[in-house]
């Protein structure tokens, strides 16, 4: 079996809440995906998506040019055998994105499985039938807006709700925080996600603070790379 066709869609997503965001990271454009496609030479096919930056076309361009023609020819169930050539090609001036494999591999899975005959899970093993979901917040222009979002998320079923807050003012992240754990009462999961937001003392008072009210897990509060920081938190 071998991969036949690629096909790389560009998408752009609107919703009004990405624009609250943008004063935290700069006046640029929406959040950019691409679908992506792979059909089989025995008439397989499977579709993904990824993200893209904030270049939809950018990323597409590079990922048609570069991956789309490494991958051609292939045996999808051959993936770890793409995935260590890839990371050599790209060594050797590829350099793309880092979110542009996932995708690939993805795709090469579903097909894996799809060839087998079964649903990815059960070829993955199928340790459990369920999973639960949870809804992940974007960046929001209200401390209340999160305290709403959340309660519509626990009303929908989810299972859980993660707070994304601007960053710009620690005592009004946090006020969303508390808001929404008024909100949707003791019981119901929160996490939350400064995405690199706070410098080590800042991250250890708001790590306490959602401590104290019950958040169930603390995501990525400083930069991945400030290494000396992290090193203090563990
Ligand atoms: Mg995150």
């Amino acid at each position: 079996m071998k991969i036949s066709d690629i096909e790389v869609r560009c998408c752009r997503r609107l919703p009004e809440a990405f624009d609250a965001g943008a004063f935290r990271t700069g006046d640029f454009s929406a959040f950019q995906f691409l679908a992506v496609t792979m059909k089989t030479d025995e008439g397989l096919s499977a579709t993904t998506f990824g993200f893209a930056g904030r270049s939809a076309e950018g990323a597409g361009k590079l990922i048609a040019d570069t991956l789309r023609p490494f991958m051609l020819g292939r045996d999808p169930r051959d993936r770890e055998k793409a995935w260590h050539e890839f990371r050599t090609a790209d060594r050797w001036w590829g350099h793309l994105p880092i979110y542009g494999y996932g995708p690939f591999d993805t795709l090469q899975w579903l097909l894996s499985a799809e060839a087998a005959g079964q649903p990815l899970y059960k070829y993955l093993g199928a340790y459990r039938e369920d999973v639960p979901v949870y809804g992940s917040s974007m960046i929001l222009s209200k401390p209340e807006d999160y305290a709403k979002e959340a309660l519509r998320a626990k009303a929908e079923g989810l299972k859980a709700y993660k707070l994304h807050t601007p960053g710009k003012d620690l005592e009004e992240d946090l006020e969303a925080h508390r808001l929404v754990r008024e909100a949707v009462g003791p019981d119901f999961t929160l996490m939350s996600d400064p995405v690199s937001t706070f410098n080590l003392e800042q991250a250890i008072r708001f790590g306490r603070a959602l401590e104290a009210l019950g958040y169930y897990w603390y995501e990525e509060p400083l930069y991945d790379e400030d290494v000396h920081a992290l090193r203090e938190l563990t």
